[in-house]
This record gives structure tokens, C-alpha cells and sequence, in this order.
């Protein structure tokens, strides 16, 4: 179980186990990236994993740090990769929770500058937050001596490909003022690309102007249990009977563990199983939140548990 994992943590689990398993639990949440699908390639068996949990009567949740794209744009994905009746309330992105957050916990009453992309932005607009970024300077001008914005509440930082000196500089300056919100919809250090080549994540880019501004930034994603006071807001959801499967150790797990749910590391992403092994035989106890519960080469090993029948 979360918070007790030291003794136990990493179990691997076969199939009659994954079926006891899944017996005390209503609802399951799932990663994305690494876990259901890489890129544009859904992992083998996961549609049908997804379907079958579904018609077992398990809520099932999509909890994603990746703020690149609005949720509507997660459900036509869902649909091309194979995943049947993927519905917009089902999906949590960093991009979507953060909208929630400026808009109804802090309720901010202002402007947010944006360090971020498409998917940020239309989740912003659909929430009815100002905001502004992305929008190129006159040539010539530097920050000395660009406008800044007065009624800017809140700084935003998200992954952002087109980010650049001038982004960073003008989230600094409106960081300056204390009553400036600092949030991010994750930490997510690197993401990995195809042939070793790998790309810096949201919170690299948090990083740096945590560093700048001497201030560290609130953060929306896994693993803050944001996300799942979403979820629990909008459905009845009991952590004690919930499912969290990840393949990052310091995001999706220690996202379970925070929320006090039983964690699965699945080996299809980042994170591998000797990572986990070394935290669980580390003496260290601030690491044995990053444990997980149990280990699964590959959510495909539901499948077998889902499809023979069985009590589920
Ligand atoms: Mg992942």
C-alpha cells in the first residue's frame, strides 16, 4: 500500500494477482505518455486493457502532465490510436488543471503571462483567464525597453518550444512584484524522443527562473495532488480504491503516494524497474515515496486478468 511500500514496494505481479488487485478498486488512473501510447504508437494491448476496465464498471482517468494540447485534441488522439468512447471528462492534462486553478482556487482577478504554447492557451481561453504570450516584440527591442504588462496576476510556465531570452526576462520582471502568482503545470525535467535524443521538459524552464526570481513556483501537475482533487471534486472517487499506473517514479508514483493511492510502474516509459529497486533498498525515507507498489512489464499484462472472466 501507498505510504508503506519500504518492505514491499516493487512487487511484480502475475495475472491472478493483477486480478485481486483489481477487484478492490473502482477506478484506475492511467499516463499517457510511456504508459498507454509513445508518440503517435499506442502501446500493444492498451485500447483493449482501457475497453475492458470500462465494461468492468472501473472509472477510468487520464492524468497528464503534458500541457502541449487542449483535451479536445487528447479525445481525437485517443480515437486515432484505437481507444474507443474517450470522453473529454475523462482526461486531466497539467494545461486543463491549471486553467481550473487560476480560475477557481486562485481566482485570479487580472492577466496571466504565459510561458507555454496551443494547448495552454485554448485551455486558458475555454476557462475564461486573460492572458498573454507568445506574441513576438518589435525588432529591435530588448528588455530594457519593451512594455510590460501592469495588470499582469500570474506567471505560467508550461513546456514552450518557441521559448526565448525575452520570454524569461519578462517572467522575471513580473515575478519581481511578490502579489504575482508563480505557477507550473509540472516539473517534468526532459521527455524523450526518438533515438536517444531527448528535449528539456516544463520544468527545466520552471528552473531557471526559480532560480532567477529566487522563488519557488506552485505546481499543478503530477506529482501535486492537484490533479486529483479534480478528479475527486467532479466524481466519487476513494483513493483507498484507486489504481495509479505511471512510468515516472518521481512524478506518477510519488503522485499515488501523495494522494494515498496504490502505485503500478509500468516498464513501457522512462523510469526502469532497477531505478525503482535502488529507491526501495535506499535508506534514505524521503525516497520511499518514489517506490511503487507493484511493476508490470507492460499494462498488456491486465489483459489476461480482464478477459477471463472472474469476479472484476
Ligand atoms: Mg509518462
Amino acid at each position: 500500500m501507498a505510504g508503506a511500500v519500504s518492505s514491499r514496494g516493487c512487487r511484480r505481479l502475475r495475472s491472478s494477482q493483477i486480478r485481486d488487485l483489481l477487484d478492490t478498486k473502482h477506478c484506475v488512473l492511467f499516463d499517457c505518455d510511456g504508459v498507454i501510447w509513445n508518440g503517435e504508437k499506442a502501446v500493444v494491448g492498451a485500447p483493449e486493457v482501457v475497453s475492458l476496465l470500462k465494461k468492468r464498471g472501473k472509472n477510468v482517468f487520464f492524468v497528464t502532465n503534458n500541457c502541449t494540447r487542449p483535451r479536445e485534441s487528447y479525445v481525437q488522439k485517443f480515437s486515432r490510436l484505437g481507444f474507443k468512447g474517450v470522453g473529454q471528462n475523462e482526461i486531466l492534462s497539467s494545461a486543463y488543471c491549471s486553467a481550473l486553478y487560476l480560475r477557481d482556487v486562485a481566482k485570479v482577478q487580472g492577466k496571466v503571462f504565459v510561458i507555454g504554447g496551443d494547448g495552454m492557451y485554448k485551455e486558458l481561453r475555454q476557462a475564461g483567464i486573460p492572458f498573454v504570450g507568445g506574441e513576438s516584440d518589435a525588432a529591435g527591442v530588448t528588455i530594457s525597453d519593451c512594455p510590460l504588462d501592469s495588470d499582469i496576476k500570474a506567471v505560467l510556465v508550461g513546456y514552450d518550444d518557441k521559448l526565448n531570452f525575452m520570454k524569461l526576462a519578462k517572467a522575471c520582471c513580473y515575478l519581481r512584484n511578490p502579489e504575482c502568482l508563480f505557477l507550473a503545470t509540472d516539473t517534468d525535467p526532459w521527455h524523450p524522443l526518438r533515438e536517444g535524443r531527448v528535449i528539456p521538459g516544463s520544468g527545466s524552464l520552471t528552473a531557471a527562473l526559480e532560480t532567477a526570481t529566487d522563488r519557488k513556483a506552485t505546481v499543478i501537475g503530477k506529482p501535486s495532488r492537484f490533479m486529483f482533487e479534480c478528479i475527486a471534486s467532479q466524481f466519487a472517487v476513494d483513493p483507498a480504491r484507486s489504481l495509479m499506473v505511471g512510468d515516472r517514479l518521481k512524478t506518477d508514483v510519488l503522485f499515488g503516494a501523495s494522494c494515498g493511492v496504490d502505485t503500478v510502474l509500468t516498464l513501457t516509459g522512462v523510469s526502469t524497474l532497477e531505478e525503482a529497486q535502488s529507491y526501495r533498498d535506499s535508506h534514505a525515507p524521503e525516497e520511499q515515496a518514489f517506490v511503487p507498489d507493484y511493476v508490470v512489464d507492460t499494462i498488456a499484462d491486465f489483459l489476461p486478468a480482464l478477459e477471463d472472466g472472474g469476479t472484476l
